[in-house]
């Protein structure tokens, strides 16, 4: 009798998630000891210094208001176009870099990076993204027939690693036509890295020496954690540097409102798009369009008039970004009391300079984590280290954590 109804390609699909474990683990913890003595760093959202899940008001009152319509009603299939337009707005700040844009609504970040990869990859093709990053990714090339490669992110000395950059392009490039490169800055997950106007004259250095001998790039960049980064023009400076890029090279960028809106749960983002040639932007709306209506049909269209209303409503969107700023300084300075403790003790964290998160190497990211569990502290184990949440650790208690690490890593 058969045990499995799955195709063959689906059967041996199965989700590995690394917080699973260890959330269940804080869970079992917080009821035996209770919850003050247990730091949870396992957590992806923003929780406040009281450990209750973070939200905006300004979205909130905002979204209370709408008419019953707006969350009832179908939207469009490649979204509200107001919503769009401002989407594109928020991404560059009002300074759009020169070319022709397009963008397509998307079920949050997540959408808009299954939407690039599906239009753009090859099936049988690698993606290319660095070794520390968001486990997703790799789900989402699997799921669409394609693969995913990574190149080293730091070199030896804490650097983004352009050799490692540049040969992996080279190679992949010497048995594909296209590729697409994931780069999920600035505030990287899981490091909180960004990458530095310097490191990007290398990457599009390298890629414009490709796109010179006719292969197709698009560079895919990540921008869930942008607006807790750093000040909004400064965060967004590097993206002047895709202005008038060649035609063979398509930028594209994943919009979320997931962490910017603490919206996590509407399912709201964008795939936006930029290129020098207006039929490549025309191209962009027909398959995304076709995409969207296989997938998903249309999005969330009361979070679509949300982000509206609040951007086209000057006082609303001032409020807004004032909270929104608290939210990323209170994180902000998590990490920079988990950073700072870490020099203090010697303890090789990853260099974070903003986000959610942030990473430690480890060779044994799973031993190092259970030793945690005998301070009550939870952490991910990931492939290549130990991830601390930021967004998730209340001030308080993120004091003396680096510490702990430091001598879990020592003893695991
Ligand atoms: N990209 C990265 C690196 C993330 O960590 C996340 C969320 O955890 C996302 C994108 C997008 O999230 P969402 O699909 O909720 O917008």
């Amino acid at each position: 009798m058969a045990t499995q109804m799955a195709a063959k390609h689906a059967v041996s699909r199965r989700l590995k998630d690394a917080i699973f474990g260890a959330s269940a683990a804080c869970r079992a913890a917080v009821e035996e000891h209770g919850e003050e003595h247990v730091t949870n760093a396992t957590i992806g959202a923003i929780m406040d210094d009281e450990g209750k899940l973070a939200h905006i008001p300004t979205v909130e009152r905002v979204f209370r208001s709408l008419p019953i319509e707006d969350y009832i009603a179908y939207a469009p299939i490649s979204g509200l176009p107001a919503y769009l337009d401002a989407a594109i707005d928020i991404t560059f700040a009002g300074n759009h870099p020169a070319g022709y844009l397009g963008a397509v609504a998307t079920a949050g970040g997540t959408g808009a990076l299954r939407t690039a990869v599906d239009n753009y990859v090859e099936k049988g093709d690698r993606v290319l993204t660095s070794d520390w990053f968001w486990g997703t990714y790799n789900v989402i090339c699997e799921e669409l027939g394609c693969g995913l490669t990574n190149f080293k992110l730091f070199d030896e000395r804490n650097n983004f690693n352009h050799e490692s950059f540049a040969s992996s392009v080279d190679s992949l490039l010497k048995t594909q036509d296209s590729l697409l490169i994931i780069l999920n800055t600035p505030a990287h997950n899981p490091t909180g890295y960004s990458l530095s106007s310097a490191d990007w004259d290398h990457v599009l250095d390298c890629i414009k020496k490709h796109a010179a001998n006719e292969k197709k790039v698009h560079l895919l960049i990540d921008i869930a954690y942008i607006d807790f980064a750093g000040e909004k023009f400064e965060t967004r400076a590097f993206m002047q540097k895709f202005s008038n890029l060649p035609k063979n090279i398509l930028t594209l960028f994943a919009f979320s409102m997931s962490k910017a809106y603490t919206f996590y749960g509407q399912r709201c983002g964008a795939l936006i798009a930029l290129s020098s040639c207006k039929e490549i932007i025309d191209e962009f709306g027909e398959i995304s369009k076709y995409a969207a209506r296989a997938t998903w049909s249309n999005i969330n269209r009361g979070a679509m008039t949300l982000l509206t209303r609040i951007q086209q409503d000057a006082a609303s969107y001032a409020s807004y970004e004032k909270e929104r700023d608290a939210l990323y300084h209170l994180v902000q300075e998590r990490g920079d009391i988990f950073m700072k403790e870490a020099a203090a003790c010697d303890l090789p964290a990853l260099p974070y300079k903003g986000g959610f998160f942030l990473a430690v190497p480890a060779a044994d990211p799973q031993a190092v984590c259970d030793r945690l569990h005998d301070d009550l502290i939870f952490a991910v184990p990931l492939k290549m280290g130990v991830r601390i949440a930021a967004c998730s650790v209340p001030r308080a208690k993120m004091y003396g954590v680096a510490e702990k690490v430091k001598r879990a890593l020592k003893n695991p």
